[in-house]
């Protein structure tokens, strides 16, 4: 099979369905390889938090893109749901960045101070204010950051809508599909080896999450991104018990659709291994507990784990490979990949299209190391 397309996208999770829908949508023809099933690795694992206040607490280039990312997602939210008829579940009922020590409501409160002075509203409220918004929180909790702006979706249906989206404008998707390697020559990129066999585009981007450095390693550049595991559980409930997203160190609980909550995120550095564990989900709930003490009454639906893509300096690569022509790069975006999947489609297509000439401190030229293409 000799098949060529305008780009091919590597890897089905919500950073590569989301540039494939920017592509298709401006003309380009387009293939999407994924080895197993779209969304199955960490984009089919997440909470789905658009957390731009609530997880980058600090100044700088990721808040920036985490805020016009966040910006970005009630008018995709429309265009989506309008083009494939998907509910991606965009819900804004803020978030709690709940204090249980007089330490942790100092330091929110600077953060707060911070955020307003960034143009972002966020604002304390006392444990009273806290048991009128929230009566089912604890009681030894002294208080919370709220951040009305900082919403969620269902992160699988954002996935899908994006690849259904990108499908209705002409993509093509292979699932079940490992891309083996990439085709180089010249100090360029010309196509990729699958398991069906050779595939050309003008463009290739990889967007294979924890699993870029693989695929990258074949061009002599070893991308500094490494695993993070995280395990997540579900249970269901008979009454709502929060209206808000409550988050506190180590522990966050996400209310979704009928009685529904998300409960997450352990946090294991270093490996691939997707095996949930008795340890991580009995300390989730253990802490979920004590944040709502009700949930201990609620019914275990299931638990599952994803891995997280974390880059050195914690931020995401995209861009086109510093030596490699013709090969981009959308990988690295840890705890954050569903909140930046708007802004990073529309920022690999832009480069793609020349309407950005550089992706500033998300170039891949920051890694210091020789590259051979
Ligand atoms: C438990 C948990 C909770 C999270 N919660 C949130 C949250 O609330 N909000 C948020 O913004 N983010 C959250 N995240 C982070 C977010 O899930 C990730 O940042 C994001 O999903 C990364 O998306 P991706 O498309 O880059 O990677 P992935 O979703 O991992 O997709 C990469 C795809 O590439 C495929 N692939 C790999 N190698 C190959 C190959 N050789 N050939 C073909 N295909 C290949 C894989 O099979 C995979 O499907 C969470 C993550 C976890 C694990």
């Amino acid at each position: 099979m000799k098949k060529t397309y305008d780009a091919i996208v590597i890897g089905g999770g919500i950073n590569g369905c989301s540039i494939a829908y920017q592509l298709a949508k401006r003309g380009r023809s387009v293939a999407v390889i994924e080895k197993g099933r779209l969304a199955d690795k960490a984009s089919g694992a997440a909470a789905g938090m658009l957390g731009a206040q609530t997880e980058l607490t600090d100044d700088g280039p990721l808040f920036e893109f985490a805020r016009k990312s966040r910006a970005m997602f009630p008018e995709l939210a429309r265009e989506l749901e309008e083009l494939t008829g998907v509910h991606i579940g965009l819900q804004n009922r803020g978030m709690y960045r709940v204090a249980a020590t007089e330490k942790e409501a100092i330091e929110l409160k600077k953060l707060i101070e911070f955020q307003t002075k960034s143009g972002e509203t966020a604002k304390w409220v006392s444990f009273q204010e806290l048991m009128e918004q929230e009566p089912h929180v604890s009681s030894s909790l002294i208080g919370a950051m709220f951040i009305p702006n900082d919403g969620q979706v269902d992160a699988r249906e954002l996935t899908i809508a994006f690849a259904k989206a990108a499908m209705l404008n002409g993509a093509e998707f292979y699932e079940f599909t490992n891309v083996n390697d990439l085709i180089l020559g010249n100090e360029k990129a010309h196509g990729i080896q699958t398991d069906l066999g050779p595939m050309y585009a003008e463009s290739i981007v990889i967007a294979t999450g924890a699993w870029s450095p693989f695929l990258i390693e074949k061009t002599g550049l070893t991308l500094p991104i490494s695993p993070v595991k995280g395990e997540c559980l579900s249970v269901l409930t008979n009454k709502p018990l929060i209206k808000g997203t409550v988050f506190s160190h180590g522990c966050y609980i996400v209310p979704k659709k009928s009685g529904r909550l998300i409960i997450g995120a352990t946090v294991k550095p270093d490996t691939f291994d997707e095996r949930v564990t008795v340890d991580g989900i009995s300390s989730l709930m253990e802490k979920a507990k004590r944040l709502v003490p009700g949930i201990g009454e609620s019914e275990l639906e299931r638990a599952w784990s994803g891995i997280r893509p974390l880059s050195k300096d914690g931020l995401p690569f995209l861009g086109e490979h510093p030596s490699c022509r013709n090969l981009y790069i959308a990988a690295g975006h840890f705890r954050n990949g569903i909140l930046l999947s708007p802004a990073t489609g529309e920022l690999i297509a832009d480069l793609m299209d020349g309407k950005s000439k550089d992706s500033g401190p998300f170039r891949l030229s920051r890694i210091n190391s020789s590259v051979s293409a």
